[in-house]
């Protein structure tokens, strides 16, 4: 099992799978939603609606995932999930590892090799990059399991900050 981080752009990522920081609305939004649908085409928007039509008449709740085909993009699915926005008076880490645990089921549920990870909630939402980074590392690493088809996770880190902490964070857990 690999952990990589990755400086770039998750929409570039030739993978089975990305991950997408969706709001529960599922119908877009800005950051890594926003790029998602730009560069994937409508059909990903299409699927959403389907899907809020059928399984999330309320929206995806925070901490859940679910897939969609990727449209355009180099990768085959998209994997959305919706992250916890960042609060100071209530600890809401168990739903951003969440997250990242679902993704992961999802992922090997439908036999994906490699998944792409942006760092979740840490941008509206506002998560502060460090403790993401902590959150983000230690659960994947807990959630891989030999069985698992998932045999790589790639963190796309946006930019060189991003990706200093993710470093750092990665060589202390180790
Ligand atoms: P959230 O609402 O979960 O905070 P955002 O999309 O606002 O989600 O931000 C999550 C993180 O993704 C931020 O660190 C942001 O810099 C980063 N990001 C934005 N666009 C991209 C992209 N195209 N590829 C990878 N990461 C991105």
């Amino acid at each position: 099992m690999n952990v990589l981080l990755v400086r770039g752009d998750i929409t570039e990522q030739r993978v089975d799978a990305i991950v997408n920081a969706a709001n529960s609305s599922l119908m877009g939004g800005g950051g890594v939603d926003g790029a998602i649908h730009r560069r994937g085409g409508p059909d990903i928007l299409a699927e959403c609606r389907e899907l809020r039509g059928s399984r999330y008449p309320d929206g995806l709740p925070a901490g859940q995932a679910v897939a969609t085909t990727a449209g355009l993009l180099p990768a085959r699915w998209v994997i959305h999930t919706v992250g916890p926005v960042y609060s100071r008076g209530e600890d809401r880490s168990h739903l951003l590892a969440s997250c990242y645990r679902e993704s992961l089921n999802v992922a090997a549920s439908l036999g994906a090799a490699t998944v792409a990870f942006p760092a979740i909630s840490t941008g509206v939402y506002q998560w502060p990059m460090r403790d993401a980074a902590r959150v983000a590392l230690s659960t994947v690493r807990q959630a891989l399991s030999p069985g698992s088809s998932v045999n790589e996770v790639r963190f796309v880190l946006f930019d060189s900050a991003a990706y200093a902490v993710f470093e750092e964070s990665l060589a202390e857990t180790r």
